[in-house]
């Protein structure tokens, strides 16, 4: 009888715990469950994440939207949630979004805690200042004042250029970034080439330089274990640029 019971518990038990044989949800469940995906963007990086007449835009949010096509079949089933280089890593984290798509960089420091797709564009770090400062404003760098902003690999950079921090500004985003550059005219800007000519090409009167500093491999960032996920993100960009649809998308918005 005793015997019985036991047996008894041990089943009641093994019922109220779910049987543990039900696999958890993936990330990939939840967006088909929600009905959208939810994907964190720049919102002031032209022309890869910006907003224009009240609506994002760029080839972030195409790539974005090829995630959610190929997901849900609907490249407007998305959600976008503004983020900056400082906090995508913890909003990714923390579950509030379920992808990355904001000019990241894949880096070994950062694959210690996210995981990447493959790279959809491949950038380099440029110097931006105003036009007649300096024709190669790289050589002369550590004589004016420079300008990142925290958490970029810029951040990075410019600790390599200076060793220690001299006359620098670690700005919260890029506009911030951009009204130093525009109001403080012996300042540079050390930021991933897209971005500086895309505020150079809508602000008249600064120089980009042509070397590059760095080389920059955007992809896009999700959690460690979402592997279903990644196989998707991975097909989307192995699709687009096997059927020439990525270059395409390149020269709509940066060439
Ligand atoms: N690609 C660089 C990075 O991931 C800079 C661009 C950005 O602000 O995201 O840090």
């Amino acid at each position: 009888m005793k015997k019985l019971f036991l047996i008894l518990i041990i089943c009641v038990s093994f019922l109220a715990c779910g049987c543990t044989t039900k696999p958890a949800k993936t990330t990939v469940d939840k967006i088909k469950e929600r009905g959208y995906i939810i994907a964190g963007v720049k919102y002031d990086s032209k022309p890869f994440g910006y907003v224009e007449n009240g609506e994002v835009k760029g080839l972030d949010i195409d790539i974005a939207k090829a995630v959610a096509l190929n997901i849900l079949d609907n490249e407007n089933k998305i959600k976008f949630v503004q983020v900056t280089p400082e906090n995508r890593i913890s909003k990714l984290m923390s579950e509030e979004v379920d992808i990355i798509v904001a000019t990241m960089t894949d880096n070994e420091q950062r694959r210690q805690v996210v995981d990447f797709s493959a790279p959809y564009y491949i950038s380099g770090q440029a110097v931006l200042c105003k036009k007649g400062l300096d024709a190669d404003p790289t050589e002369k760098i550590k004589r004016k004042k420079t300008v990142v902003v925290r958490g970029t690999t810029a951040e990075k950079t410019l600790s390599r250029i200076y060793g220690k921090p001299g006359k620098v500004e670690i700005c919260p985003n890029y506009n911030y970034a951009f009204d130093i550059i525009k109001n403080e005219p012996d300042a540079c800007l050390i930021a991933d080439e897209g971005i500086l000519l895309g505020f150079a090409g809508d602000n008249g009167g600064y120089v980009v330089s042509n070397k590059k500093l760095t080389t920059e491999p955007y992809a896009v960032a999700l959690r460690k274990e979402d592997e279903t996920l990644k196989k998707y993100i991975n097909h989307t960009i192995n699709y687009l640029e096997s059927t020439g649809e990525l270059e395409d998308l390149i020269d709509k918005w940066i060439k």
